[in-house]
């Protein structure tokens, strides 16, 4: 085996670090977030075999490559297929144009990949020391369920999760509040971006050392690696060689879901283009027409609410993929490669208004139901399509990303189509149970005080 992978921080300040110790630190302790130092390549032969693989024999090829020996290779595999033990549908829309429904995990949302995969391979390394940990997550609603589902009786991490009091649905809120034990919820009077900040003030906070902290956010290495294997997964099952080319319109927040996408293309998947479909916060649309990235504070709230970030996590990491450098609190430093940025990807900001529309066109026309994140990467996509007429958008492969289930939304489904969605078994079972949170207000202090109370 080659030289193993070291994790550097994109601020340059901290030491470089094993898998193991980017995955349970999370954050770099300079604020950076952890980059592999090389991106491992997988040939055209490799890539071809995917598609008589099944999806968990691709993650272990996908994953194995970042992870090397650090985890023995039988007990690797038996982790990644009791994780993805479910589903992944493509569905043919029109052309070579599919969704791939991310949606079939136990909080059916595309973080379940991540989550499951990032549970287990925590639990095992920690476990190995009999050392214990406290998960702090921000969350616009999946993150926190699909993490709170996957750490859930694990004996040696806690689990405190933070969302924004108006900003979750009533099902996604359920699904964090009702499973207790190592879960414990807080209701922040605040937006995202401000549950967001409070957990990047805790772990810069040396009186909070003893806890153990670590992040389950995307800024942690462990969600992306993941989230690079269902691009994989798709070409295998889609393309009609390895000559073929693939577009993915990919609905962004964070932008975790999208790195995952690029580390995939790095590796040497071949991706014509990402399509990087944001709603009414177009920091990075407006970066990518003008050079320009200027933070939205607040964000906006849009329909598709788990993408209401006004500054990209993950933004750091794609600078520094492109040779640039971008601070935490998003002053670029350095510029990347702006032109291999902007011709390897085509950002673009859809409306809520267009986002109804589509859901309600793409059903009347086709008997497709998206709900609103899929809608807003299904229409980048087709303005991808009206802006490059060059482009064959029947003869051309593409796939745009659905990343959470429709019924996790049913008051929008029901006012756009006047029909209620029917609910899979993981959403079923929520009503009736006992919810348990902490209303905070968005107070550092407060946080503190909260965290200190409760661990000890
Ligand atoms: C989190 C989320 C997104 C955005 O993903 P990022 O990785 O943050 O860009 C999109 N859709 C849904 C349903 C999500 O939960």
């Amino acid at each position: 085996m080659s030289q193993p992978i070291q994790y550097y921080s994109t601020n340059h300040q901290s030491e470089k670090v094993s898998f193991r110790e980017a995955l349970l630190r999370g954050q770099a302790p300079d604020r950076g977030l952890y980059m592999p130092e090389r991106i491992p390549q997988l040939s055209k032969e490799q890539i071809a075999a995917f598609s008589s693989m099944q999806y968990h024999e691709i993650a272990y090829t996908v994953i194995s490559q970042f992870v090397q020996d650090e985890i023995p290779a039988d007990d690797l595999k038996a982790l990644l297929k009791a994780a993805y033990n479910f589903d992944v549908p493509l569905e043919n829309v029109y052309g070579r144009n599919y969704l791939m429904r991310l949606d079939q995990g136990p909080t059916a949302s595309f973080k379940d990949f991540a989550a499951r995969m990032m549970g287990q391979v925590m639990q095992y390394f920690l476990r190995q020391e009999n050392r214990k940990m406290l998960i702090l997550t921000a969350t616009s609603g999946d993150t926190g369920s699909a993490m709170a589902s996957a750490f859930y009786g694990l004996d040696n991490i806690n689990v405190v999760i933070l969302y924004p009091e108006t900003e979750v649905t009533d099902r996604q809120r359920k699904q964090m509040t009702t499973l207790h034990n190592n879960i414990s919820v807080i209701s922040l009077d605040g937006k995202f971006d401000d549950c967001q900040a409070l957990v990047k003030k805790a772990f810069a906070d040396s009186d909070l050392d003893y806890l153990g902290l670590s992040s389950a956010n995307s800024i942690n290495i462990g969600r992306l690696l993941p989230q690079s294997v269902y691009y994989f997964y798709a070409f295998s099952r889609l393309a009609k060689g390895i000559d073929d080319e693939i577009i993915f319109s990919v609905p962004s927040g964070n932008f975790g879901d999208l790195m995952g996408g690029i580390i995939a293309k790095h590796m040497g998947l071949p991706v014509k283009k990402f399509v990087i479909s944001t709603n009414a916060n177009d920091e990075v649309p407006v970066y990518f027409h003008s050079g320009n990235y200027k933070t939205i504070v607040p964000s906006k709230n849009c329909i598709s609410s788990a993408m209401n970030v006004g500054h990209p996590s993950n933004m750091a990491r794609i600078i520094d993929l492109y040779g640039g450098e971008m601070d935490e609190k998003g002053n670029i430093l350095k510029k990347p490669d702006f032109d291999r940025l902007t011709k390897e990807m085509y950002a673009v900001s859809i409306s809520d208004a267009e986002t109804e529309n589509t859901i309600k066109r793409i059903y009347d026309s086709h008997k497709v139901l998206l709900e609103p994140h899929g809608s807003v990467g299904w229409t980048g996509l087709q303005h991808f399509y009206a802006d490059n007429i060059d482009v064959d958008s029947h003869e051309q492969l593409a796939v745009s990303l659905e990343t959470a289930h429709p019924a996790k939304f049913p008051n929008e489904i029901n006012e756009i189509l006047d029909i209620d969605p029917v609910l899979p078994p993981s959403l079923s079972n929520l009503e009736g149970k006992e919810e348990i949170m902490t209303p905070l207000n968005n107070d550092y202090a407060k946080f503190k005080e909260y965290l200190m109370a409760n661990f000890k």
